[in-house]
């Protein structure tokens, strides 16, 4: 049995969980408890994680003023095509921003081993922990590992996912509603250069997007029903790299699997609060969007900055104040509901049972296509 006193822990070591450890490292005693083993980098050719995120110039910023930024083998959005599914199209271009490129791609375990490397020798890393049980007093909250070990703080932080154990240990309700669609991602080598396009297509049978990677390759997000999810997984690299052209196109040419399909579930997700005494939520375990804007991820690393930025303004005082973690839910609240309510009306406007809105789409996104000031708003929105 030993027992171990910080200011913050943070339970779960994902992208956001150890964001908001590196933000907080020069100012608190820190301690972040995950639960799987440690996140190695791959350099290897033929070895591309196939989760792949679009990060925002706003969450690049963040990342480099923590020293978490730039991680290994970043790819660049330049610019964006979007297409409907009857005639609509709709283009972005990060010269019309005057910025170098529309947002970074990376591939989650690459900027994660990035973020933890940061990390050494500036906060206590426990992992692999397992976690067994939690008590919040008045004044503290402990976290007992199955090790026997006890990790007491000030403030408890939950960044351990969409199915946040923490969240659940402190009674705080999830609301969720599945997209009755799941997404399918998957790494590929293209024939024909991506020229840094992200590419996008609301099709009849969901929602397909390439993401360029560095040289000429690409990562997809195929978000579509379950039945044709499953079909997808099922079939051999040979069929699903032919689909996957087939259903872009053939706007790159031939496609190869590098890294074969998994899928994960949508759902659209919102804790009841995101804080309670001597806890706070942030990234997944907070809310979960569509991934149809790439979006979730940047959401998580807006809430890892808000909240360091209260804190770290806070030196002295108790990091667990009802007043502090008030503040942060209050900064939070209008950007995560602004992205959920786009996420989500986007998905239904284009949803395959919904072919009336079929016109009323297309004709949105050429209208949104040719009228400079709205595009320009949209692109400063979306590409902040
Ligand atoms: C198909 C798909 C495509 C997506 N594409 C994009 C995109 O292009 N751009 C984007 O911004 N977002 C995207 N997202 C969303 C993105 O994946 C999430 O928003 C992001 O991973 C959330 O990060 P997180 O750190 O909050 O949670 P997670 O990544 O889920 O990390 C949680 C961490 O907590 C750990 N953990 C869990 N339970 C425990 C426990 N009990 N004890 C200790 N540790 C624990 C886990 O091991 C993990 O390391 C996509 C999502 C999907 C499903």
């Amino acid at each position: 049995m030993s027992e171990h006193d910080f200011d913050i822990a943070i339970v779960g070591g994902g992208l956001v969980g150890a964001s908001l450890a590196l933000a907080l490292a020069p100012h608190w005693r820190v301690a972040l408890l995950e639960r799987s083993p440690a996140p190695q980098p791959s350099h290897a050719e033929q070895d591309w994680d196939n989760r792949v995120y679009a990060i925002s110039p706003g969450s690049q910023h963040f990342l480099r003023r923590i020293g978490g930024w730039p991680p290994v083998r970043p790819g660049w959005i330049r610019k964006m095509d979007v297409r409907g599914d009857g005639g609509g199209a709709l283009g972005f271009d990060a010269l019309d921003l005057a910025v170098d490129a529309l947002a970074a791609t990376v591939e989650n375990r690459s900027l994660q081993a990035s973020l933890w490397q940061a990390l050494a020798g500036q906060v206590s890393i426990l992992c692999p922990a397992q976690l067994q049980s939690v008590q919040f007093a008045g004044d503290a909250v402990s976290l007992q590992l199955a090790d026997g070990v006890t990790v007491r703080a000030r403030l408890a932080v939950a960044a351990d996912g969409a199915q946040s154990w923490l969240r659940e240990q402190a009674g705080i309700a999830f609301q969720r509603q599945p997209y009755q669609q799941r997404g399918v991602v998957a790494n590929f080598h293209c024939e024909r250069p991506h020229g840094d396009i992200a590419r996008q297509w609301f099709r009849a049978d969901g929602i397909l997007a390439y993401l360029p990677l560095p040289g000429n390759r690409i990562s997809i997000v195929w978000s579509t029903d379950d039945a044709q999810a499953e079909a997808l997984l099922a079939l051999s690299p040979a069929e699903l790299a032919a689909k996957v052209a087939a259903a872009g196109g053939h706007a790159l040419g031939a496609l190869d699997v590098i890294t074969p399909a998994a899928v994960f579930p949508l759902a659209l997700g919102r804790a009841e609060r995101v804080w309670a005494p001597r806890l706070a939520l942030i990234g997944d375990a907070a809310h979960t969007i569509h991934p149809l804007a790439g979006q979730g991820v940047n959401l998580g690393f807006g809430d890892a900055s808000v909240l360091a930025d209260i804190l770290n303004q806070a030196i002295g005082r108790d990091p667990g104040d009802a007043a502090l973690l008030a503040r942060y839910a209050r900064s939070r609240a209008e950007d995560v509901l602004r992205m959920q309510t786009v996420c989500d009306g986007l998905q239904k406007l284009f949803s395959p049972q919904r072919p009336k809105l079929g016109l009323l789409r297309n004709l949105g996104l050429n209208l949104v296509d040719h009228a400079g000031p709205l595009k320009r708003l949209l692109m400063q929105q979306a590409f902040r």
